[in-house]
């Protein structure tokens, strides 16, 4: 490690706890969506640490056979028990099990992070369901969905009465939304319940954060073309619909849409628009108080393009924030958070846009 290295351990030492880690994901062509992801997962603490617990518990097991989860538990554990406090580490193992599960992965084209972010969390939950289906019994029963006060609960699309597991993975990242349909003829409204995992977000020029969350929340017309089949009146009719938030995740993760198709241009383009997003964020629920949310991670993309460019991210650990790029690791001023807000202008130099956001709610793990 050059003099850049020791310094910044140096100044690790000073301001972290002792059991702290901060090390560099080497890049094995473009796999810098991966190393992104990671590093927010990495610092998103109660996820690494129920990770580091499931490995502790499990990897006893000899015939245990190698996943997703098993790799990215073992890349986790290798770095937290690392000696020195900052360093590079090879991803290797886990990126090859990445490629090894989804083909979309498997080429050296530049990769959505995000896409890599939901497939990697529902991986994992597959997982832990079939783990838990395999050792059958010894599992507690998840809480039953309650129903909805204004309107009726829509039976299981596929018809089954199974209650879905809740894993720690659904535990820490799963919210549900409220999506209400109101039938304009005969006022019946009708209230569907939707799990997530992240919230994406259309974007606006010169907007924040709290403003794509009200027009996510904000009131929908579905008419002409988009009519709705109202079970009371038996046809399709016009309808008013909106998504509300029931329960708020303890992660919140929030996806910026950045890489929008203009048919004019018959492609996708990347919206480098300025979206301000705060470090303490309110989410308004259905009924129940705000749920407060403080930022710790964001993945950048850098780049004008879509189908090529680069992710780094920013990780905000005990108060301070660094900024992770493949190998390379360094501490940043909070302030600086801000120059990945996107740009005011159309054409401008400034390429870093903030993409993925991880709010943690505050006070919820207490
Ligand atoms: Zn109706």
């Amino acid at each position: 490690m050059g003099a850049a290295g020791s310094k910044l351990e140096k100044a690790l030492g000073d301001q972290f706890p002792e059991g702290e880690r901060f090390f560099g994901l080497e890049n094995f062509g473009n796999t810098c969506y991966c190393n992104s992801v990671l590093q927010a997962l990495y610092f998103c603490v109660p996820f690494r640490e129920q990770l580091l617990e499931y490995y502790a518990n499990n990897k006893k097991q000899a015939d245990i056979e190698e996943n997703l989860l098993t790799c990215l538990a073992d890349l986790f554990s290798q770095i937290s028990s690392q000696k020195k406090k900052t360093g590079v580490i090879a991803p290797k193992r886990f990126v090859q099990r990445v490629k090894k599960e989804n083909e979309l992965f498997r080429s050296y084209m530049h990769q959505d992070a995000h896409e890599f972010l939901i497939f990697l969390l529902n991986e994992l939950v597959d997982i832990l369901e079939k783990e838990t289906n395999t050792a059958n019994g010894s599992l507690e029963p998840p809480p039953p969905l309650e129903n909805v006060a204004n309107g009726r609960l829509h039976p299981q699309p596929n018809g089954t009465h199974r209650k879905p597991l809740i894993t720690w993975v659904h535990k820490n990242f799963q919210g549900i939304l409220t999506n209400e349909t109101r039938c304009l003829r005969c006022e019946t409204i009708t209230a569907r319940e939707e799990t997530f995992f992240d919230l994406s977000l259309d974007i606006e020029q010169n907007s924040s954060i709290t403003s794509c969350l009200k027009n996510f929340s904000s009131t929908e017309t579905l008419n002409a073309e988009d009519k709705f089949f109202c079970d009371k009146c038996c046809s399709l009719q016009e309808a008013q619909k909106r998504m509300k938030i029931k329960r708020p995740p303890s992660i919140l993760v929030i996806h910026l849409k950045r890489f929008k198709y203009i048919e004019q241009l018959g492609r996708n383009k990347k919206l480098s628009y300025r979206v301000v997003f705060p470090m303490e964020l309110k989410l308004n629920t259905v009924d129940g108080p705000e749920t407060e949310y403080s930022l710790f991670a964001v993945v950048v993309h850098v780049g004008s393009g879509t189908n090529h460019g680069h992710y780094v991210s920013l990780v905000k650990s005990h108060n301070h924030w660094l900024f992770f790029d493949d190998e390379n690791v360094e501490m940043i001023d909070e302030s600086s958070v801000q120059t990945f807000f996107g740009s005011a202008q159309e054409f401008t130099s400034n390429t870093d846009h903030g993409y993925i956001l991880f709010y943690e709610s505050i006070g919820a793990r207490s």
